[in-house]
């Protein structure tokens, strides 16, 4: 089967790093992406380097219009997706509960919650035999937060991450009889811009004297589980949590 994974913030961090795995593994790449034209487009450089058809598409995956475009704008450049990551994710700035405003929990919750749950719609009418496909792959990467809460940081980005979970493993029960895996990975403190959303850039190297391995991750370690998850190596797994929390 051709493989064609479509990656929804591959422009920086864990996303690029799966983008770049993908490439040596012989899919066909979307790289979607939100604004960033210049970080997407040298992603796309470094994996076509690599020998892979690949694309880049910028699309709030917020927003459902926008994930059919993508999804369209991948049928016509690569065929159909077979493998979803569904990576993308925001979190606010540091914050008690008792500080946020609405807007910042619905965007919160619009990223990293609907924007999940619409590509694997848009995908699942892809890969399902019910519509007339051969089966697929989904990753979500969820976070260790997920299970430890965040409390005084970012509880809303926390309980997103709780509904990925949830949301995993109904999937993956709802899809098992058709051909189509759903997994997750939760990372723990991985050395990312995103930290810079939260307000605090550094946030992984003061804080690496908690982790129990002493040491932050890389996002390449994530995104080689991620790989995993989606190969035939994990041809038994779905429904299943692999945690990249150095302990956490
Ligand atoms: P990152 O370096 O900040 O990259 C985020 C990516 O998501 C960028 O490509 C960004 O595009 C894209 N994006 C953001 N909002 C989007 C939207 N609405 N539509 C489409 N694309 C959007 O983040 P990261 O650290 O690699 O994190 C990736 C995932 O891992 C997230 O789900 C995050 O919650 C999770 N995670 C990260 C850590 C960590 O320590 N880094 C830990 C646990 C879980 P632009 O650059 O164009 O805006």
């Amino acid at each position: 089967m051709d493989k064609v994974i479509v990656i929804t913030g591959g422009s920086r961090g864990i996303g690029a790093a799966t983008a770049v795995l993908a490439a040596q593994q012989g899919y066909r790449i979307c790289i979607n992406y939100l604004a960033d034209d210049a970080a997407a487009h040298e992603v796309l450089a470094q994996v076509r380097a690599l020998g892979a058809q690949a694309i880049a598409v910028r699309a709030d995956v917020s927003d459902e219009e926008e994930i059919v475009r993508l999804f369209i704008e991948v049928d016509e450049q690569l065929g159909p997706v077979t493998a979803l990551v569904n990576n993308a994710g925001t979190v606010g700035l540091k914050s008690r509960v008792d500080e946020l405003s609405e807007l910042r929990i619905m965007h919160t919750l619009k990223t990293n919650v609907l924007g999940p749950i619409l590509c694997a719609k848009h995908a699942v009418l892809r890969m399902s035999p019910r519509y007339g496909g051969q089966g697929g792959n989904i990753v979500n990467v969820s976070s260790v937060a997920s299970r430890l809460g965040s409390p005084g940081e970012y509880v809303d980005y926390a309980a997103s991450k709780g509904a990925v979970d949830t949301f995993t493993l109904g999937l993956s029960k709802e899809l098992a009889g058709e051909g189509i895996r759903v997994n997750a990975v939760r990372p723990g403190y991985i050395f990312t811009d995103f930290h810079a959303l939260s307000g605090d850039p550094g946030r992984v190297s003061k804080l690496e004297p908690i982790i129990p391995m002493g040491r932050g991750g890389r996002p390449e370690e994530v995104a080689e589980a991620i790989i995993w998850l989606l190969s035939d190596k994990a041809s038994y797994t779905t429904g299943t949590f692999l945690d990249l929390g150095g302990g956490r």
